[in-house]
């Protein structure tokens, strides 16, 4: 057996995921570089383990305990690479805590990542689900990746193209990289910057400051500030941020839907199909603030789902449960889950 002595054993993974909820893991072992990484999974006691691999710990429920063994990622490490004639690249460690990293960037003067300020978790997780917020999504600012493959115990790089980035969707959600972990992502921040205000509730909230040609800074502190306003901090009540993604419809669908219901919250995609406000749906259904045991629905916004204290993964799946049967049933729209279930 691998004789690391930070390898622990029936451990509570509380502390390592931000819903709070006490599930055990048989094993842990945090990872402080790639070489400890793959140290542990040459070996095959580790390797054969059933496998989590944990950055955060914010866009996961765990269900259950865990029978196997948990890979916590926790490297470090940042850079500016030269780039090209347009973008600078920069470069950070899969364990770097997402928001001191773009924070980090604003400090070196490279804009790009403002909008996705404040999103809770690990750079390395940021392609899993194609992090997005406020009009940004990872693959608009994304060069490439290194990911580490424990079945051929090689590292690729990965370009966009190979991630198969989609809505809250990349390949690593996916059977074919499923597997794979990913070490370092490489981002291109564009070396003449523009404000990107196409989400009218950032633009309105930069405008009401008063800021006429703001800087990536104050766009940042805005996003700050809009995020910290209406979304539960997981340091004081457990949650995972949205908890449902937003159903895309064709536009038929859509329309039907709103001879129905004439207010339904709707955003025409560049494909002509239609994403609906999941909030909206869930809001209309009369969840907002609702709780069933000790998982609720949080009070000002639809879309998060809270631990009120002593929640367990079962506990928060019988409310989303509760949640899609109620909405499909009024709108015919099965709403899906955003976290990974462990
Ligand atoms: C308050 C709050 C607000 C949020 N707001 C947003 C938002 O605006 N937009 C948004 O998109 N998301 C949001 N989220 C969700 C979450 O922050 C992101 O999905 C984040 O990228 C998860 O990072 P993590 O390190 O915590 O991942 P984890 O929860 O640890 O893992 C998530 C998944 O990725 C896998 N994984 C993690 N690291 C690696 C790696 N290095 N290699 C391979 N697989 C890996 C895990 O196995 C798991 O399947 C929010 C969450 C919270 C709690």
């Amino acid at each position: 057996m691998h004789s690391d002595p930070a390898l622990q054993h029936d451990i509570s993974l509380r502390p390592f995921n931000t819903f709070g909820i006490d599930a055990r893991a048989r094993l842990y072992l945090r990872v402080a570089s790639d070489a400890e990484l793959q140290a542990a999974l040459a070996d095959p006691e580790l390797a054969r383990r059933p496998r989590l691999v944990l950055g955060g710990g914010s866009n996961v429920l765990l269900t259950g305990d865990f029978p196997g063994l948990v890979l916590h990622i926790a490297s470090t490490g940042k850079e500016v690479l030269p780039g090209d004639t347009t973008h600078v690249h920069v470069r950070a460690a899969a364990g770097e805590n997402w928001h001191a990293f773009v924070q980090w960037t604003l400090a070196q003067g490279l804009g790009g990542l403002e909008n996705l300020a404040l999103i809770p978790g690990t750079v390395g997780a940021a392609p899993i689900q194609n992090i997005g917020a406020y009009g940004l999504e990872t693959k608009d600012v994304f060069h490439s990746l290194t990911a580490f493959d424990p079945g051929t115990g090689t590292t690729m790089t990965m370009d966009r193209a190979a991630c198969r980035f989609g809505y809250r969707d990349s390949i690593f959600k996916q059977e074919a990289g499923r597997h794979l972990i990913i070490t370092s992502v490489t981002f291109a921040l564009p070396r003449v910057w523009q404000p990107n205000l196409r989400y009218a509730e950032l633009a309105n909230a930069v405008a009401e400051q008063g800021f006429d040609a703001p800087t990536a800074r104050q766009i940042a502190d805005t996003v700050i500030a809009v995020r910290r306003r209406k979304l539960p901090d997981p340091e004081v009540i457990g949650n995972a941020g949205s908890f449902f993604k937003n159903p895309v419809v064709s536009a038929g669908q859509c329309a039907s839907l709103l001879e129905r219901f004439p207010t339904l919250v709707h955003h025409r995609q560049p494909d002509g199909s239609e994403k609906l406000a999941a909030g909206w749906l869930i809001d209309q259904c009369g969840w907002k603030g609702r709780s069933l045991g000790a998982a609720g629905v949080y009070p000002r916004q639809a879309l998060v789902l809270v631990n009120n204290g002593g929640a367990t993964g079962a506990d928060v799946q019988r409310l989303a449960r509760a949640i899609q049967d109620d909405v499909e049933a009024r709108y015919g729209v099965r709403l899906e889950p955003e976290p990974v279930f462990v």
